[in-house]
């Protein structure tokens, strides 16, 4: 009854029990008569078509019905939902067998560190597991506060407010700064959670060629006097290509159109610049060059969550008004805890990015050596090998995985069909030997 409720209206549902009532006092009927019944009830109660009353009727499901079919017929393995029988890093345990492991972000190994471990069970054992409400209408915990105000110092930034997603921080944060007398601009290659929040803000979105700043200036040159405010959204480091946009050229249009910049930095924070303090440590330009600075949790810091740091008021206004935050939930204790301790281990140790880098270059040239096309990427954290067919890139993932190595594939429509890929995401643990083992097998699987 309660799947029914939530897709009939309640006095639908109200409805029926009357239908039902009537049947009951009629005779007595099968279960399976009765089941009919309701079926036939059920129209002349709602003359709704199916197509837009069963969920098993809605495109993207049929789509998705479509291409779950198209890869039994082809025999494609399923590469994903992998169970990890432990914690995944430079080597992972799956169905019992031990991979060579590049699915992860867990990029400076911080995850299961044993001081990180012991103070998420701390937190626990003083706090609980749950925030259990809104931090601002039920009250925090000191880890809140003071893993804000650590990830404000080391992003130089006035202020900082973490919330319980990255996806749900950007939008949040861009749906409600922005409205629909505004432009944002967005980078090709954006994540989604960038390009939700620009759709959700209801400002018009415009998408520019992927790290091109010429195209941005361009459109804006034209673009700029039909808006009010324009927002231009970047990302540190590019998840698809692992790649990074010219930052100085980005704010000087910034700068030059009188627009914010928000830059993501998820996979930048722990990789990029000397301590790891991500794009703008590595141009050596000051903080003021973006005016939001958006990272997540869940990969450096080994923890579940977003933040945005900035200047102080508007990082204060978002904690008492963007609905992302103030109708949800705090951070759990335990992860809070965690994910302060790995900023901690990271200012203490940043020679955990050094090493991350070496391993993310070291694996850029074996496997250009072994004639791989790896696309743009700038060899820190993130190469992917790029194959052109989505099934190619699947069957390749498969693969790879006989030979122990678990990496994922991108296909269509994440990235162009013909750009089709197997991402390689690094860590500092990761071995001269492994990625050798691993450019060798890649070009010997894809030979
Ligand atoms: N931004 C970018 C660039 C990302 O790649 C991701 C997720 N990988 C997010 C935001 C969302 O972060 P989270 O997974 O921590 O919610």
């Amino acid at each position: 009854m309660s799947v029914k409720k939530s897709l009939f209206g309640f006095s639908d549902v109200l409805k029926l029990q009357m239908a039902r009532r009537k049947m009951a006092s009629a005779k007595a009927k099968t279960e399976e008569e009765e089941e009919l019944s309701l079926r036939d009830v059920r129209p002349s109660v709602l003359p709704v078509p199916a197509r837009f009353s069963d969920p098993a009727q809605f495109p993207g499901v049929q789509e998705y019905l479509t291409m779950l079919g198209a890869a039994e017929t082809l025999g494609v393995p399923d590469p994903f939902f992998h169970v990890h029988e432990g914690i995944p890093a430079n080597t992972t345990r799956i169905g019992g067998r031990e991979y060579i492991n590049f699915s992860n972000y867990n990029y400076l190994n911080l995850n299961g560190h044993p001081e990180v471990a012991a103070v998420a069970k701390e937190a626990i054992d003083r706090y609980g597991t749950s925030a259990s409400a809104s931090r601002m209408v039920s009250g925090e915990r000191p880890l809140h506060g003071e893993l804000e105000r650590a990830l404000a110092d080391f992003m130089g930034t006035e202020d900082c407010v973490a919330m319980v997603s990255g996806h749900a921080t950007n939008v949040t944060v861009i749906g409600h700064l922005f409205g629909k007398r505004d432009l944002i601009l967005h980078d090709s290659l954006a994540h989604n959670s960038l390009l939700q929040g620009a759709l959700l803000s209801g400002a018009k979105r415009l998408t520019f060629p992927h790290n091109d700043w010429q195209a941005l200036d361009e459109m804006l040159r034209s673009l700029r006097p039909s808006y009010e405010r324009v927002l231009i959204a970047i990302e540190g480091l590019y998840s698809m290509d692992g790649d990074f946009p010219d930052l100085p050229r980005f704010t000087e249009i910034r700068d030059r159109y009188k627009a914010f910049m928000l830059v993501d930095e998820a996979h930048s924070l722990g990789v990029m610049g000397a301590t790891g303090r991500g794009i703008a440590e590595h141009f050596g330009l000051p903080r003021n060059c973006a005016d939001f600075w958006m990272g997540t949790l869940s990969k450096t810091f080994s923890g579940c969550g977003g933040f945005i740091a900035g200047n102080k008021l508007i990082v204060n206004y978002l904690r008492h008004t963007a609905p992302g935050f103030l109708y949800s939930v705090g951070m759990s204790p335990p992860l809070a805890a965690a994910s302060l301790k790995c900023l901690e281990l990271l200012v203490r140790e940043p020679e955990r990015c050094r090493a991350l880098r070496r391993t993310g270059r070291l694996f850029l040239e074996l496997c250009r050596t072994e004639g791989l096309d790896t696309g743009n990427s700038a060899g820190l954290s993130i190469v992917p090998i790029i194959v052109g067919s989505s099934i190619g890139a699947v069957k390749l993932s498969g693969k790879l995985f006989e030979r122990g190595i678990n990496v994922q594939p991108i296909f269509a429509p994440a990235v162009e069909e013909r750009q089709a890929r197997l991402r390689f995401f690094l860590c500092s643990e990761h071995t001269p030997a492994q990625l050798e083992t691993t450019a060798k097998a890649t070009a010997a699987a894809l030979a």
